[in-house]
């Protein structure tokens, strides 16, 4: 992360800068909700658009999906999310709040600097540590909870129109599904051959009780995935290299590595052969970021199990048939979106003596990749001129208002990695002064100029 960055830093210069706010603010918010504003919608765009370059058009056999959030509902049966999606919750007896015993349980560790896990825990194990060692309540400061219980964190609904005729049907609570039953239909229109993947950008819905430091656990996020289908005895090459293309990718996007680490998960689910998360340094610590799965061939199977349709793959030049195995790469955009700000988020004191806040986004995420600053207002006519051409090529914002200093401020805060300002010299010769965002160094050039250099920044 950034220097001297802190939660609450990045959440009041999203509100104050258009990045992200609070959803429904005026009816005082809605838990775990959040509306991104302009400046916030393009970066997180940004975010999606890279990721999208890298795992779909740079990475051969991809093939993308957009499938529906609404699912028959037997597809969370085959998945398991009808009978075991659920976070272990435990009311306290005295301010009558809710809260997941599982994190309770985790941020005691990490302040006691504890090895304990607890999702290796059973609900009694969960219980008993929590009384033996009388963590508190976060909202009253007791320790007087109810026993543990499970709730299903699927969003419910139901379709129909009389009462009689409703049907329960679930917002998904995770996109990997929508890739899994259009295996095949994706397999045989594509023509696609073992090793092909399946790449989605797209909502889920949990329905989360424990706030979750801003966007970094929200109730409604977008999800993009690869699930790569291939042989089983090339399953663990592939979780390899996904691995390290989802490393080098945090990279790409301006991670310092410094800031990254892999861990390996302590509990596997019983199909999964390996799994592993990246986790970012944020301000409240190392914590997930992304995850890498090989899953064995159970998401195709358990399909055909509930489906009864074979999900049979026929190799076409050996013939043999078989299920294929699947490894499975997701991260959350909105997660991501969070790292991304707090890695890019400094702040600095300048040489005569003034600070500044500035996003060192890279280029290729920041929203505007231009500022049009006129230095005086009779200039405006022509740095108009200038805006509209540089705007076929790339966003741009115009500001005239204030003065430069502030404005300079203004996009060194949103990221915008470069500021151009028309002074009377831009009248006689056409060139203007280009301000580079982390230097703050200036140099002179003509508007041809300016696009050729910003164009070779960001692609
Ligand atoms: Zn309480």
């Amino acid at each position: 992360m950034g220097k001297n960055v802190t939660m609450d830093k990045i959440v009041n210069l999203c509100k104050g800068r258009g990045i992200i706010f609070a959803g429904s603010e005026i009816y005082g918010g809605m838990g775990n909700t959040w509306d991104y504003g302009p400046i916030g919608h393009e970066i997180k765009s940004n975010i999606k658009k890279q990721w999208w370059k890298t795992f779909v058009y740079q990475n051969r056999n991809t093939f993308g999906v957009d499938a529906a959030i609404l699912m028959n509902p037997r597809v969370w049966e085959a998945s398991g999310h009808t009978a075991s999606f659920s976070d272990p919750k435990m009311d306290c007896k005295e301010c009558k709040t809710r809260h997941r015993a599982d994190n309770l349980i985790e941020d005691y560790a990490k302040k006691k600097g504890l090895d304990v896990n607890p999702d290796t825990m059973t609900d009694e194990q969960m219980s008993e540590f929590i009384s033996e060692n009388q963590i508190k309540c976060p909202i009253c400061g007791k320790c007087n909870f109810t026993a543990i219980r499970q709730f299903n964190m699927m969003f419910e609904t139901s379709r129909g129109v009389t009462e009689e005729n409703q049907n329960k049907i679930y917002l998904r609570p995770e996109t990997a599904q929508g890739e899994f039953v259009n295996f095949l239909n994706i397999q045989r229109s594509m023509r696609a051959k073992v090793p092909f993947g399946i790449a989605q950008i797209g909502k889920a819905f949990r329905n989360e009780i424990t706030p979750g430091n801003f966007i970094f656990r929200t109730i409604e996020f977008e999800q993009m995935e690869h699930q790569l289908f291939c042989r089983e005895d090339e399953s663990g090459k592939f979780y390899d290299l996904y691995k390290q293309k989802a490393w080098d990718f945090l990279i790409s996007i301006g991670f310092d590595e410094n800031n990254l680490r892999f861990k390996d998960h302590d509990k596997l689910a019983h199909y999964a052969k390996s799994a592993c998360d990246i986790q970012y340094l944020y301000p409240f610590g190392f914590s997930e970021l992304n995850g890498i799965h090989n899953r064995g061939d159970h998401d195709l199977s358990r399909h055909e199990e509930f489906s009864g349709k074979s999900m049979l793959y026929v190799d076409p030049i050996t013939n043999e048939k078989f299920i294929p195995n699947v490894v499975e790469y997701s991260i959350g955009a909105d997660r991501l979106m969070l790292a991304v700000l707090c890695e890019a988020y400094n702040e600095e004191v300048l040489e005569n003596g003034e600070s500044r806040v500035v996003m060192k986004l890279s280029p290729k995420l920041s929203a505007y990749k231009v500022a049009v600053l006129p230095l005086q207002k009779n200039l405006s006519e022509k740095a108009n001129e200038i805006y509209s051409q540089l705007s076929s090529h790339f966003y741009c914002d115009y500001d005239e208002a204030g003065s430069i200093g502030k404005r300079y401020r203004r996009h060194d805060e949103i990221g915008t990695p470069y500021c151009i300002t028309i002074d009377f010299d831009t009248l006689e010769d056409g060139t203007v002064t280009l301000r580079d965002r982390d230097t703050m160094e200036q140099v002179r050039m003509t508007i041809d100029e300016v696009i050729s250099f910003v164009s070779g920044k960001i692609s």
